[in-house]
């Protein structure tokens, strides 16, 4: 029987973290510093479990490797997407993702081109977004000098805006944001700047000035420009369409019937509450809830009022 795979997932403590995963989610969460949850993650380093159905208990990456057939016979050695729900208590590190080549090359895993809807942001809120320098020996000299105000572009973010970062992106999301993030699967980090803060044992974290200076690419960014298309009960919008990955946002008010267009859809419910019929079964739906529609759900109706965001892989 076709059904949807929800999923149980991991939450990592951050020095950034804080305590909204639970206050505005309702998540089980370690401390008060908690930045990230894996929400949708067959990573090493964070292993979605699958909490219903069939595959009950069994870890996604086990899933992929055994069920390829779900995954519309991905040709693709790791489950490729890694979906999380950031909350920026404070800075995150300025950073930067190394491509597929370099990573694999020096880190042994894809590279790790991400992308950004934001869920919320207090008043004020920015993040960086591209640099400044026009060419690596510029950009050497100004991480050297500590010029970070010349260096970084910082741009002030709201609710609902979007932020395509590819691999080479100079980048960091600021204090008081909370994001969905679409990403390779990945965990490869290079900092080039971490404010010079201080963990609760004194120590600050490593940078990595020489593989970030080998990474970055020159020139600014270009995000992606988001398409909306409003159909009966829905308006679906295409937030970015890459080599990697396509994003949508879907707001679903009343019922709507869609099928299977890309192999499988990785979802997230943002907002909202409502339910999704799979084969004459109905599940129910609520904000934070994440879930895999796989190869053999060809159709599916979703009903209520919901927020979602769904992403597929696009292989290269
Ligand atoms: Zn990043």
């Amino acid at each position: 029987m076709a059904e949807p795979l929800f999923l149980q997932s991991q939450m990592h403590e951050k020095i950034w973290g804080g305590n909204r995963l639970k206050t505005e989610f309702g998540y089980d969460i370690p401390s008060r510093t908690t930045g990230e949850y894996w929400a949708i993650s067959a990573h090493p380093n964070g292993v979605s479990i699958v909490k219903n159905g069939l595959y009950k208990g069994v870890p996604l990456d086990q899933l992929y490797a055994e069920h390829r057939e779900l995954f519309g016979q991905s040709k693709s050695p790791v489950f490729p997407l890694l979906t999380k729900i950031l909350d920026a208590n404070d800075w995150l590190s300025v950073q930067v993702h190394p491509d597929d080549k370099y990573a694999l090359e020096h880190e042994g895993e894809l590279g790790k081109t991400e992308c950004w809807y934001v869920i919320s942001a207090d008043e004020g809120a920015e993040i960086i977004y591209g640099h400044n320098a026009r060419s690596k020996e510029e950009l050497r000299d100004l991480i050297a000098s500590e010029k970070w105000d010349r260096l970084l572009t910082r741009i002030p973010v709201k609710a609902g805006d979007f932020f395509y970062v590819p691999s080479g992106t100079m980048h960091a999301i600021g204090k008081g944001i909370m994001i969905l993030e679409t990403q390779q699967s990945s965990d490869t980090t290079y900092r080039v700047y971490d404010f010079d803060r201080k963990d609760d044992k004194g120590q600050k974290r490593e940078l990595h000035i020489e593989a970030s200076i080998d990474v970055l690419t020159i020139g600014a960014p270009a995000n992606s420009t988001p398409v909306s298309l409003a159909l009966e009960n829905i308006e679906s919008t295409l937030l970015v369409s890459s080599s990697f990955f396509a994003v949508y946002k879907w707001e679903v008010k009343g019922s709507v019937k869609m099928r299977q267009t890309a192999p499988y859809l990785l979802l997230s419910v943002l907002d909202g509450e409502g339910g999704i019929t799979v084969d004459k079964k109905t599940y129910p739906l609520k904000k934070g809830d994440h879930f895999i529609l796989p190869s053999d759900v060809k159709t599916w109706e979703l009903t209520g009022s919901l927020t979602i965001i769904a992403s597929h892989p696009n292989e290269h």
